[in-house]
């Protein structure tokens, strides 16, 4: 509808009562900033790159990298883009590793795991991804981080690359800002230990769903299981938004739960920062916002948090009066 494109597209997401929240979009190549750009959101919360890996049957080198992530940030125009590195493994594999078929590759050789192992590949990513800093507003976020050791390893390695570019005399943003996705529930149980060593958490819901209800995310015979409202996965939210406040750090999502309509009052009454989703979302979700008042909402989500199954949630939020429901 042109009327709510031109109403809410490119404007700041605020509710009645003055709580600004960021919206931004999911993005899974550069193909897709032109739709992003129409919706107008207020920068790129997941930039997923293994499609960047998956289209070619050899790596992609530096130079092409460095090219593509650099054509994003000058198309965002200095709107923050968080681009996440090499998430491969589990259900997306890639041709050129020849990677050997697992028995349960959702819980194998994927992700930030295969980039560590696989340095020289995980340190062409990044020093692509520095010298395209400095040309916009960069973040960089780390997927599938179990543990402290992943994290701490994965910033030494970058510390690495920045060394080199500037031996070599090549320009990045020194203030790049390192996050990490919280996706496993090692990740979230410990988040207020991780929340002092990343500058930014992103909660990837899907993920997040699949490990802590152990339920194939692909498997339609237990999709019932695959469950938005489940209590569990509610909690463990609510746990990385607070452990990631009381460091000061910004918290986001960028799973598909952060564009689904119902769950978004809950959510901003946990204090979540920024909600990234499919760009074609982006315009229900802020006229939502703009009708909400946060205070409400907090009190929603506290009475959401105490209840004990996903049906009773399920029927609390839809009983209540809110706007696009
Ligand atoms: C997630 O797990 O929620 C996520 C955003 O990552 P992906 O869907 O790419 O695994
Ligand atoms: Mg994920």
């Amino acid at each position: 509808n042109k009327r709510l494109l031109l109403r809410y597209r490119d404007v700041e997401s605020i509710t009645l009562d003055g709580k600004k929240v960021e919206i931004n979009a999911n993005a899974g190549g550069i193909e897709d900033i032109e739709q992003i750009l129409k919706f107008g959101p207020d920068g790129i919360g997941l930039y997923r790159t293994e499609f960047l890996y998956m289209a070619e049957d050899k790596l992609p080198t530096e130079e092409e990298q460095f090219r593509v992530y650099k054509t994003v940030l000058e198309k965002m125009d200095g709107k923050p883009v968080i681009i996440r590195t090499l998430d491969i493994g589990g259900d997306k594999n890639l041709p050129a590793l020849n990677i050997e078929a697992e028995v349960n590759p959702f819980l194998g050789y994927r992700a930030i795991r295969l980039c560590l192992d696989r340095i020289d590949i995980f340190k062409t990513q990044l020093r692509a991804l520095l010298r395209a800093s400095a040309y916009g507003n960069l973040k960089v976020m780390f997927p599938m981080i179990t543990n402290i050791h992943e994290l701490r390893k994965a910033k030494d390695i970058l510390e690495e690359c920045k060394a080199e570019l500037k031996n070599e005399g090549l320009k990045f943003d020194e203030n790049l800002e390192v996050g990490i996705m919280i996706e496993v529930p090692s990740a979230a149980l410990i988040s207020d230990i991780l929340a002092k060593e990343a500058d930014f958490f992103s909660i990837g819901t899907n993920d997040l769903m699949q490990y802590t209800l152990a339920v194939d995310r692909m498997n339609q015979k237990v999709s019932y299981l695959y469950d938005f409202f489940d209590p569990a996965v509610l909690r463990l939210i609510k746990m990385t938004i607070d452990n990631a406040h009381k460091m000061r750090k910004h918290v986001g999502m960028c799973g598909e739960m952060a564009g689904y309509l119902p769950l978004i009052p809950v959510l901003l009454g946990m204090g979540l920062d920024e909600f990234s989703m499919n760009p074609s979302s982006i315009i229900s979700v802020r006229r939502l916002i703009a009708d909400l008042k946060y205070e409400d909402c907090k009190l929603l989500a506290d009475n959401v948090l105490q209840m004990t199954s996903s049906d009773e949630i399920k029927n609390y939020i839809s009983s209540i009066e809110i706007p696009v429901f």
